[in-house]
């Protein structure tokens, strides 16, 4: 059960970071997009005056440790400004969360009060070049005494220019999957970049190579072969954080689009008046309300102490699909005018394209998706609202 913080406190945080969203942070959308980085000396101090790096991280060790529920229309108002800084954020957030639920203690005290104030920064290292996730997975960890010994390649691991550790998961067998926290200065392990990403710019998503990287036991996170389940678990929800940037992102467009099928006149009218414009914003509309109800419930579910693997599948495949709608019509709305970079509108199409990518792609959603159908997910259980 995740009670969150009292209401008052948790209006003044949302309020604070929303005006550093919209006052600091959304002004350097150009200076990022231009130069495909983002300048952390001026987006950190800001992150870090606005609370951003602790909002999930547990108040005992200097977070704010919001409820999920609380959570999402902040990452919901990220997802509205320039994309590099949303997925730098939305890594940090989310498997620092990870690591508060499923560390041990000395891990925790040992990163989670510098992540809190963005000294500290935990990255996710599970995809291969060469191998498949889960139990495909070819970096490999051998015990050897009290240490492991880690050798394996991960790529487009997201804030690898600055995470001070790596969660990695590694084979300790031919069947079980393992998870380590690894500092970034252990001797082996070695970071290149790849090339720019196609949007959600500006951030960095490297190659990590572990040659004979050792740690010592205690980076093991939990026992040995809880991997697979530590994997799921921080996955569950952050799917759910994927799905609250579809919303953001959709919101946006669509205010966009209203506010400009408002302005622009064809044939001596808005063209807010003909039909077929109206129909394009409805239909966004739809998209927004669907996609919000839906992480409503996940979310209501989560902070509940509930398990919500469908219900995250689904949020992240609807939203995707509702993100892909919605832009596409968004960008129809704008007519020309809105596949230049004069209109944010070309930049969240492209930004929202990520959302396909992080936490799993499509097949996956569909293979989590039916696996708990076959296994008897009830969508009666699903249904909470009060008095049902
Ligand atoms: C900008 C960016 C940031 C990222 N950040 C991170 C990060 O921080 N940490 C991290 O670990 N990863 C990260 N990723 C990786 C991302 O999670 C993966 O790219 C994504 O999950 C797909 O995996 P893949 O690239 O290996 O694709 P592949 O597994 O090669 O998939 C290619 C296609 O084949 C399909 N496919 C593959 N295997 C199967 C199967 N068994 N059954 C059916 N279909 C299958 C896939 O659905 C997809 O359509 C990031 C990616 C991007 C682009």
């Amino acid at each position: 059960m995740t009670v969150g913080l009292p209401e008052e406190e948790y209006v003044a945080l949302r309020d604070k970071t929303f005006d550093a969203i919209w006052n600091e942070l959304d002004p350097l959308e150009q200076e990022i997009e231009d130069n495909e980085r983002i300048p952390y000396d001026k987006v950190w101090p800001v992150l870090r005056e606005s609370g951003a790096f602790g909002l999930l991280i547990p108040r005992e060790y200097g977070g704010s440790g919001l409820s999920i529920a609380q959570y999402l229309p902040i990452v919901a108002e990220f997802a509205k400004i320039q994309g590099g800084i949303r997925a730098a954020i939305h890594v940090h957030n989310s498997f620092a969360h990870a690591l508060s639920e499923i560390g041990g203690r000395e891990q925790k005290d040992a990163l989670l009060p510098g992540a809190a104030v963005g000294e500290k920064s935990l990255a996710f290292a599970l995809t291969e070049p060469e191998h498949g996730t889960g139990a495909d997975l070819g970096t490999r960890a051998r015990r050897d005494g009290d240490e492991y010994v880690i050798n394996g390649r991960k790529w487009l691991i997201t804030n690898s220019d600055f995470a001070s550790h790596f969660l990695v998961l590694a084979k300790t067998s031919d069947t079980e999957v393992s998870a380590f926290l690894v500092e970034r200065d252990r001797p082996g392990l070695s970071i290149e970049r790849l090339p720019e990403t196609m949007g959600c710019k500006g951030g960095e998503h490297g190659v990590v190579t572990f040659q004979d990287v050792r740690v010592p036991v205690s980076t093991l996170v939990g026992e040995e072969g809880q991997g697979q389940d530590h994997l799921e678990r921080a996955l569950e929800i952050s799917r759910v954080f994927i799905a609250a940037s579809s919303w953001g992102t959709s919101e946006r467009a669509l205010d966009l689009s209203r506010q400009y099928a408002q302005q622009r006149v064809t044939f001596g009218k808005p063209i807010a008046q003909r039909q077929a414009v109206q129909r394009y914003l409805a239909e966004m509309a739809v998209d927004v309300y669907a996609l919000r109800n839906m992480l409503l419930d996940a979310a209501a579910k989560w902070d509940a102490g509930k398990r919500i693997p469908a219900e995250s599948a689904m949020c992240k495949q609807f939203g995707l699909e509702a993100v892909g709608r919605v832009t596409d019509r968004a960008l129809l709305v704008h007519g020309g005018i809105g596949y230049t970079r004069r209109h944010p509108i070309e930049r969240l199409y492209r930004d929202a394209r990520l959302n396909w990518l992080e936490e799993g792609t499509p097949t996956i959603q569909y293979l989590v998706i039916a696996r708990e159908l076959l296994e008897g997910y009830a969508f009666d259980d699903a249904w909470n609202a009060p008095g049902a």
